[in-house]
C-alpha cells in the first residue's frame, strides 16, 4: 500500500548544483570536492563505489575538510586501497593525511580478498564501499575484513547482519556476513567475513511502509568490563520502551582485544527490521547511553516510518543502481542529503523526497535514462 498524506515540502535534486560540486573535465574525469555539504568520509566512500560500478575516473579535493583530522584516515585509505585491488584502478594520492587523490577504476575482479585495516577503523564501511562493485560483478566472491566492527558514527555489525543485509538481499543478490571477533574502538582486532553472491542486475527495492511492529528486542553487550553496565543500560531500556524481560539480553564478550560496551534495540516489523545502536563511552553513564539511544527508538516509532536514520543514507546507492526504488523515512540526515548530491554527479538518476508529515519523508528514485 502506498502512504498517503498531504504533501508538505517537495524537494528535487536538480543538476544546477552540480557545477559547482563536481566538475567534468575533458578527459572524462569528474571532480568531486569533498567538503561539500557533510564533508566527510562519505563522499569519498560513495565516490569509490560509483566509480567503480560506473567506469567512472574521478578526482576528489578537500578529502573530509569539514573533520577534526581531515584528509585519508587509516579507514579511508584500507576504502581506498580495497577499491583499488577490486577493480584493479590507477591511483594517485593514496597516504595518510591525503586531502587529494584520483582514482580510475579498471575491470571489477570478484574473488576471495583480505583487507585489514591496520587500527579499529571500521570494516563494515570498507565492505560497504566495495560492496555494490560486487553485488553486480561477473562471480563471487569472499571478503575477510580486520579491524573495527562495531565503532561509534559507523554501521554496527548488528545493524548491518539484521537490517541492512536482508534488504540487498531483496534486491537479488546473495550476501552473508558473520562476525568471527568483534572489534572495539580503540583496541580494534576484529574479524568480519564476507560472502557475496551477486545479482547480474540489482532489482528495485520498494519500502514504502514498515506495517505492524512485532517485536522490540534489546540487547547489551560489555567486553572486558563490569556486566552491571549492561544490567544498568537494559533496564533503563526496558523501562522507556516498555519491554518485557524476555526481550532483553545481556551479554559478556570473552573474544574481543579491549574494551567495549555496545546496546543494541530492534524493531522487528512487518516489512523491515531497523536496528539502533548505542555505544559506551568513559564519561557516559550506562543510564545516559540507554536514554539517548531510546529518544531515537521512539522518533522512529513515532514517525511510523519504514527507514531510520542511517539505513537511509546507505539504501541510496544500490537503490540508484537498481535505477529505482522508494522508501518511507524520517528528515533526510545531512548524511543522506550529501550521499544524494554525490549519487547524481555519476549517474543520471532522479532524487525527490516530499514531506508527507512533519519528520516523515518519502524519498523516490527513478532513473532518466
Ligand atoms: P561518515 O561520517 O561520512 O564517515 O559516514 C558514516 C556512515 O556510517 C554513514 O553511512 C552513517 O549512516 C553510518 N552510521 C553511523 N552511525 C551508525 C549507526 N549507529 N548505525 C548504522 N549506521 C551508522
Amino acid at each position: 500500500m502506498a502512504v498517503v498524506g498531504r504533501i508538505y515540502n517537495t524537494v528535487e535534486f536538480r543538476s544546477t548544483w552540480k557545477e559547482s560540486f563536481a566538475t567534468e573535465h575533458q578527459s572524462n574525469m569528474l571532480t568531486i570536492d569533498g567538503s561539500h555539504r557533510e564533508g566527510g568520509g562519505q563522499i569519498l566512500r560513495t565516490s569509490l563505489s560509483l566509480s567503480m560500478c560506473r567506469h567512472q575516473p574521478f578526482r576528489i579535493i578537500n578529502i573530509r575538510a569539514a573533520r577534526r583530522q581531515p584528509g585519508l584516515r587509516p579507514q579511508h585509505l584500507a576504502a581506498v586501497r580495497a577499491a583499488a585491488t577490486i577493480a584493479g584502478a590507477k591511483v594517485d594520492g593514496d597516504t595518510i593525511g591525503s586531502r587529494a587523490l584520483t582514482f580510475a577504476p579498471g575491470e571489477i575482479q570478484s574473488g576471495a580478498y583480505r583487507f585489514d585495516i591496520g587500527t579499529a577503523g571500521s570494516t563494515t564501511l570498507v565492505l560497504q564501499t566495495v560492496l555494490p562493485a560486487l553485488l553486480t560483478a561477473a562471480g563471487s566472491s569472499h571478503l575477510t575484513l580486520t579491524g573495527g566492527t562495531h565503532n561509534p558514527l559507523a554501521p554496527p555489525f548488528e545493524f548491518l547482519q539484521r537490517a541492512f543485509v536482508p534488504l540487498i538481499n531483496r534486491m537479488g543478490a546473495k550476501l552473508a556476513v558473520r562476525l568471527d571477533r568483534p572489534g572495539y574502538f580503540p583496541a580494534g582486532g576484529g574479524l568480519l567475513d564476507v560472502r557475496i553472491e551477486p545479482a547480474a542486475q540489482l532489482a528495485p527495492l520498494h519500502l514504502p511502509e514498515r506495517g505492524a511492529v512485532h517485536a522490540i528486542r534489546a540487547w547489551a553487550t560489555v567486553a572486558n568490563l563490569p556486566e552491571h553496565i549492561a544490567r544498568r543500560e537494559l533496564a533503563v531500556l526496558k523501562e522507556r520502551l516498555d519491554l518485557a524481560s524476555d526481550d532483553l539480553r545481556a551479554h559478556i564478550e570473552q573474544e574481543a582485544a579491549g574494551p567495549g560496551n555496545v546496546v543494541t534495540v530492534e524493531a522487528a516489523c512487518e516489512h523491515i527490521t531497523e536496528v539502533f545502536t548505542g555505544f559506551g563511552e568513559r564519561g557516559v553513564r550506562a543510564e545516559t547511553v540507554s536514554e539517548r539511544l531510546a529518544h531515537r527508538v521512539q522518533r522512529y516509532l513515532a514517525a511510523e516510518v519504514a527507514v531510520g536514520e542511517h539505513l537511509a543514507d546507505q539504501l541510496l546507492v544500490p537503490m540508484a543502481l537498481a535505477g529505482e526504488g522508494a522508501f518511507l523515512t524520517l528528515k533526510l540526515s545531512r548524511h543522506a542529503l550529501t550521499n544524494i548530491d554525490v549519487i547524481r554527479s555519476f549517474m543520471d538518476i532522479g532524487i525527490e523526497q516530499h514531506e508527507v508529515a512533519p519528520d516523515r519523508w518519502r524519498v523516490v528514485l527513478q532513473s532518466l535514462r
